[in-house]
């Protein structure tokens, strides 16, 4: 189990510290609960933030894409990013609409990424694909020769990461906003899954195969 980093400069939590962690387990827990990291670059003064799926392999957080693809060849370049997963857990409603919140678990880290070549490329497709629906990897065709061409696959270490975690009821109110006739709680939000859908047009298959049964996130029970 890796150990918990003290926080650098950039990943210290400066607003509402009492909700900062640091330690691995609370940032591995919340990137395996994730779907989609938000990656942020900056070029040419411009920053550009654009949502990616990934898979985490230990210390690595993987992401992939097209060797056209802007956003991967600046990481392939060696350019500073930033990869936000945000997971939304209800919405928090208090008597002052100024102390309306959200509870959430959100986690950035932060580095540079690295590309992976041949058979590490491979591993890490099949990672990626495994985050999303696991035990896919071994039911999709791995990664060819050509696919390895088309696609830029990087790592970014997970050692510079935060997360912040905000959970339970609204605020205690002031004791004039205690009076106020105003419905006052917490809703709940999950991340839920419909039944999957076969592609009739090309699927040979059409039991469910065993990642999508049960269908499930780690929130939901998986
Ligand atoms: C949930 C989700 C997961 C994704 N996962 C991946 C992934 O794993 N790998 C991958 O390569 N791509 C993924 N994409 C697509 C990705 O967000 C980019 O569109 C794509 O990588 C192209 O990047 P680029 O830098 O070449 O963009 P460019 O086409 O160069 O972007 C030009 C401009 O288009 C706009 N733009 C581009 N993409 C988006 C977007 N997604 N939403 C809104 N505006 C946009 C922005 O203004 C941007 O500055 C995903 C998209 C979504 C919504």
């Amino acid at each position: 189990m890796p150990q918990a980093q003290p926080p650098s400069v950039a990943t210290t939590v400066r607003r509402l510290p009492d909700r900062a962690h640091y330690e691995r387990s609370t940032v591995d827990a919340i990137l395996d609960e994730g779907f989609v990291a938000h990656v942020g670059i900056t070029v040419e003064g411009q920053p550009f933030v654009l949502p990616m799926v990934y898979g985490r392999d230990g210390d690595r957080l993987l992401l992939h894409g097209s060797v056209a693809s802007r956003l991967l060849r600046a990481l392939d370049q060696g350019l500073r990013c930033c990869a936000t997963v945000t997971l939304l857990d209800g919405l928090v409603l208090a008597h002052a609409q100024r102390n309306h919140s959200v509870n959430y678990r959100p986690v950035t880290v932060l580095g540079v990424a690295c590309r992976l070549a041949d058979d590490e490329a491979v591993t890490a497709l099949a990672a990626i694909v495994d985050h999303v629906a696991p035990g896919r990897a071994t039911e999709a065709r791995p990664a060819d020769d050509r696919d390895r061409r088309e696609t830029i696959v990087v790592e970014l270490s997970i050692e510079e990461a935060a997360a912040k975690i905000r959970s339970g009821p609204p605020a205690v109110p002031s004791e004039e906003d205690a009076t106020l006739p105003v419905w006052v709680g917490v809703v709940p939000l999950t991340l839920v899954a419909g039944p999957p859908v076969v592609d009739e047009r090309t699927s040979r298959v059409a039991d469910l195969p065993p990642s999508l049964s049960p269908w499930r996130r780690p929130s939901a029970g998986r």
